[in-house]
């Protein structure tokens, strides 16, 4: 008698990226209950298990789902609004005039638009950073991500909870009200050094250790932040960090581009995780980060989008590509940042920054089934010598085919079974021309 599964995928080339692990052609994965039930051989698979679905992914890849650690889903609604401009004028200038005026719905929509994006492209984890929070969570839910979201938190009044004391008790409900969902949990978000005072930095610190949450910070992003921040408190912003107990394991450090020797040390000996967003960083021209230092040091470090207006799309497999590219042209050198390194940050190191790598960011028995079928046949795949220079440098997000999250068919064949991406395509319409009409006025 075989025992019943939900669902076998097999005749691949399984890639579990566990550590030491190498390819395995004609393999199979056996996944029941929401994890990874059996991993191995196509043959001893079949014969031990009967799953109730059996998806083929002959000339296919069956890898992890790839973990976006940095993003700001609902941006999705201003992707292409406000182009080449330096970080300071388009965020003063477009994107915060433009959000204070903002609504649930805009975001709800806008968040639908940017899963349907991340689940074409292979993404079955994302780290948010956004305004109603609420809804971003409720959209990921229908949508079947896995995501870590958080209500971004500054001194000014937001357009969703109103002051910024406000702003506190908007987390914590959240944080609660979310506490045992299977898919979402919760952060404390504070955006910024120069968007969040000290004392409401240690009003976040204080709730995450509460709650024993991760806290995420954009920090050290562009040099005008080290200036200003150096300007206001006589520190960078490593140090104004360290001074107000802010580094510690528990915390996400987005960008970290401005960093001397001396604080990526600090960094690795505080346990703090960095988030790269090269895209993002060249787009704005904030810096080149200093990440094969980050990760000499052992400091733990994703990869992310960032938000889609400073990118302008969520396909992660193009963010390996200039992740890798970016620094060896910096250095000069073609060795550093290799294609395993890379795929290894948008995975499982995405993971361990998320603090979930226990769960995810590798197929393993035992772990949560977050799997993507990537197809193989493709001409600008052929032939293949090393897969994993492949996922790198040459395939896209277009050549994810199935996606499978928390045991949940959510992709296949790319037609996508829990939106309805006509209906998300038509009120995208409708909400560009309410935001086009808000920023003319
Ligand atoms: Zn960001």
């Amino acid at each position: 008698m075989k025992i019943p599964v939900d669902m076998i995928l097999t005749k691949g080339i399984l890639l579990t990226l566990s550590p030491g692990s190498d390819p395995m052609a004609d393999a199979a994965v056996a996944i029941s209950r929401g994890r990874i039930v059996a991993i191995g051989n196509k043959a001893q698979v079949e014969n031990r298990f009967e799953g109730k679905i059996t998806i083929d992914a002959q000339g296919c890849v069956i890898m992890p789902g790839l973990v976006n650690a940095h993003n700001h889903a609902a941006m999705t609604c201003y992707r292409g609004m406000a182009d080449d401009l330096p970080l300071m004028d388009w965020l003063s200038n477009y994107i915060f005039p433009a959000e204070s005026k903002s609504d649930g719905e805009q975001v709800y929509w806008s968040t639908l638009l940017a899963c349907a994006e991340m689940i074409r492209s292979g993404t079955t984890t994302f780290c948010d950073m956004y305004l109603f929070t609420d809804l971003v969570a409720k959209a990921a839910k229908e949508a079947g991500l896995r995501a870590l979201v958080g209500e971004v938190l500054y001194d000014f009044p937001s357009p969703n909870y109103g002051s910024p004391d406000k702003g506190l008790e908007y987390t914590e409900t959240l944080i609660n009200r979310w506490r045992r969902d299977p898919l979402i949990s919760v952060a404390v978000e504070p955006h910024a050094l120069y968007t969040c005072s000290p004392s409401l930095l240690g009003q976040c610190r204080e709730l995450a250790e509460r709650y024993e949450v991760p806290l995420i910070i954009h920090l050290a992003e562009s040099r005008s932040e080290l200036e200003e921040i150096s300007k206001r408190y006589g520190k960078t912003p490593v140090k104004h960090m360290e001074s107000l107990g802010l580094l510690s394991s528990s915390l996400i450090a987005c960008h970290c581009v401005w960093l001397n020797e001396a604080e990526m040390d600090l960094l690795a000996q505080r346990g703090v995780k960095v988030v790269h967003n090269p895209e993002s960083n060249m787009k704005l021209a904030s810096g080149i980060a200093p990440v094969p230092e980050l990760l000499g040091r052992g400091v733990p470090v994703g990869l992310g989008t960032d938000g889609c207006a400073s990118n302008n799309n969520l396909d992660l497999f193009q963010e390996m590509d200039t992740a890798a590219k970016l620094h060896k042209v910096h250095r000069l050198d073609p060795t550093i940042m290799p294609a395993e390194v890379v795929l290894h940050m948008a995975t499982l190191g995405g993971a361990k920054v998320l603090g979930m790598d226990k769960e995810i960011g590798s197929l393993e028995v035992g772990k949560k089934a977050d799997v993507i079928i990537l197809d193989l046949r493709r001409p600008h795949l052929q032939p293949i010598y090393n897969l994993i220079s492949h996922l790198v440098y040459s395939a896209t997000g277009a050549d994810v085919r199935d996606v499978i999250i928390d045991g949940q068919l959510i992709m296949q064949n790319q037609k996508l079974l829990t939106l309805n991406e006509e209906e998300i395509l038509a009120k995208m319409g409708e909400i560009r021309g309410r935001i086009l009409q808000r920023v003319s006025h």
